[in-house]
């Protein structure tokens, strides 16, 4: 007889470790107990049943117990909740939750992988039934019913991570018709994405119908609307919560295994808690960060995997290298995808990491080709070493293949030489025989080796409130179309014979559509003896979506005539 390993939670992590247990020991007693009536389904995929996309909510379910035992030889029981470890005597008790009845279960070795659970804060009215969380299918589905009754016009969403946006952006796309409200008490959606990347999801959520209010928390929940901290209240008959989960540490907790600083599950770098028998992976855990050196959570299903089969590798004295984690995210949208990896300005500074960053819009594909769209890329390294530590990318094309790319010279602990010379492949149809990363890292080595200064968009209304002398040099009709309002325009084509127009007393900053152009008139200045010039990075395109949504929401003096998104 082999091992018996008992797993607790039967989703993405208990899952995985029971199928790599399985294909590495045949003899093997494996069971899996999941207190929900669900194993194995597709925590990733829930929003998408509002929009329709996915349209029979049991098509989420990936696997069931019958084919866990006929395909796996793995014992699945659902509606079983394990609500206590006797570590002494290595059994834990079980409550079937459609019975009542409780029994208890002996093991070599105990899994838990019982993930994080929706955080709901405790203002008034949290628990009216028209108030839902989305953790699981059976979640999804009855907040799906409850808003397709006919009796729902006004959805208030709290929170604007991830699920809250996936929700929001699902719930516009139903083509039911619902007014949709995106509450977030921070000045920003998307914690992954800095500030000045994130206005371009804000847009996104508001050219789509999201009313998005920013700074703003949930006070109380009525019958029709909700209140938030300001005193605005929003009419809203359904109410989703998602603020955040918190790991699911209770059984770990009153079983006296250790509990890290963050709050997850201590774990080893086998994912081994503080109790040799017993492993822990997923949500529920505190992982390392090889980037800021230091604790963190990181609620994701990639992670969660790859824990799963290291902590299973282990059990049988597989050898793995924990390599850390530096957190890769991407979203979708409505038309944009976005996705970040590594560490933003918040948390390198957190870090106290001495970075700099660039941000550049090149096409992600030829220009000839119909479906070339401009990418907005933010690309983050240390500052003298040139240590790749983040990047950010928005755009209609292929955000993740990017910030994959760059995740993977992360992982290697590649440089900004690295990504300038990685050989990519290339065809017109898929991106530009530069690619935005190998563009993105020419940008940055310049900017590390001093070869130009620029400046980034948030800085663009201070410049253009002390009337700074900026030079918008795109050609005539592209200024006429809407540019800066104290900007002077000298296109790159006239630079040289009007060069007597740009002072040499004060400092000059230059912009183009997308910082290519006023790279070059830079330069050419800098050859004519400019000692004072910078570029405006991401440009007057960078600037229209940095200004747009703060400008539409604040009803303050724009600093553009004309906002130009192409
Ligand atoms: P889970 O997959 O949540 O599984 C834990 C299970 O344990 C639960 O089903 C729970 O019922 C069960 N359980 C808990 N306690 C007990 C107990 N005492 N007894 C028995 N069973 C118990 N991640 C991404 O990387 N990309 C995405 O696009 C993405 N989208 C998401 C969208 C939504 C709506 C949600 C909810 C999550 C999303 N995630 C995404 C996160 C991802 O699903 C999680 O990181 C991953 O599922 C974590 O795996 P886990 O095994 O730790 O927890």
């Amino acid at each position: 007889m082999g091992k018996r390993i008992l797993i607790v939670g039967g989703v993405a992590g208990g899952a995985s470790v029971a199928a790599r247990a399985r294909r590495l020991d045949e003899s093997a007693e494996i069971i899996m107990f999941e207190k929900g009536p669900d194993v194995s389904f597709s925590n990733c995929c829930l929003p998408n049943h509002l929009s329709g996309m996915i349209e029979n909510s049991e098509d989420l379910i990936l696997m069931n117990p019958t084919k866990f035992k006929k395909q796996y030889n793995i014992e699945a029981r659902v509606n079983s909740e394990v609500t206590k470890i006797h570590r002494d005597e290595k059994t834990i008790q079980v409550k079937d939750l459609k019975t009542g009845e409780e029994y208890k279960e002996g093991y070599d070795i105990l899994v838990l992988s019982p993930g994080a659970k929706p955080i709901v804060p405790p203002i008034e009215g949290a628990d009216l039934p028209h108030v839902f969380t989305i953790r699981n299918v059976v979640d999804i589905d009855q907040f799906n019913r409850y808003v397709q009754s006919g009796r729902v016009k006004d959805i208030a969403v709290i929170g604007g991570g991830f699920i809250g946006v996936e929700v929001a952006e699902n719930l516009k796309l139903s083509n039911a018709g619902f007014h949709v409200t995106l509450v977030e008490a921070l000045d920003q959606i998307m914690a992954p994405f800095d500030y000045d990347m994130a206005q371009i999801l804000h847009k996104e959520m508001m050219d789509n119908g999201v009313n998005l209010i920013l700074g703003d928390g949930i006070a109380k929940v009525k019958e029709n609307h909700i209140e938030l901290a300001s005193g605005k209240k929003i009419s809203a008959q359904a109410v989703v919560m998602a603020i955040g989960v918190r790991p699911e540490t209770t059984l770990a907790k009153k079983a006296g295994l250790a509990i890290g600083e963050t709050g997850g599950i201590l774990v080893d770098h086998n994912y081994r808690t503080s109790d040799k028998n017993i492993y822990a992976v997923g949500d529920a855990i505190e992982v390392y960060n090889k980037l800021t050196h230091s604790k963190s959570r990181l609620a994701l299903a990639g992670p969660a995997q790859r824990q799963a089969r290291a902590a299973a590798d282990h059990i049988y004295g597989i050898p793995h290298r924990n390599t850390g984690v530096i957190g890769s995210s991407c979203v979708k949208i409505f038309d944009k995808n976005a996705a970040s990896t590594g560490l933003n300005e918040k948390t390198a500074k957190k870090a106290g990491i001495q970075y700099d960053f660039v941000y550049i819009i090149p096409g992600d594909k030829v220009g000839l080709m119909p479906e070339n769209s401009p990418l907005h890329l933010k690309l983050l390294y240390e500052v003298p070493t040139g240590k790749i530590i983040g990047a950010q990318a928005i755009g209609k094309g292929d955000a993740a293949k990017r910030m994959d790319v760059i995740a993977t010279m992360i992982m290697m602990g590649g440089t900004l030489e690295d990504l300038k010379e990685l050989e990519l492949c290339y065809a017109p149809a898929f991106n530009t025989a530069k690619d935005p990363v190998n563009h993105a890292a020419l940008v940055a080595l310049n900017i590390l080796n001093g070869v130009y200064k620029q400046v980034p968009v948030y800085r663009v209304r201070e410049l253009v409130e002390n009337n700074a002398f900026i030079v918008d040099v795109r050609e005539r009709e592209e200024y006429e179309a809407g540019h800066l309002i104290n900007a002077i325009n000298i296109p790159l084509s006239e630079l040289r014979q009007r060069v007597n127009e740009i002072p040499k007393d004060v400092p000059v900053y230059l912009h183009c559509r997308s910082s290519q152009r006023s790279y070059n008139a830079l330069l050419a200045l800098q050859h004519m003896g400019y000692e004072n010039v910078y570029n405006i990075s991401g440009s007057y395109l960078g600037i229209c979506y940095y200004e747009y949504f703060n400008d539409q929401m604040n009803d303050r003096e724009k600093i553009v005539t004309e906002y130009n998104f192409h």
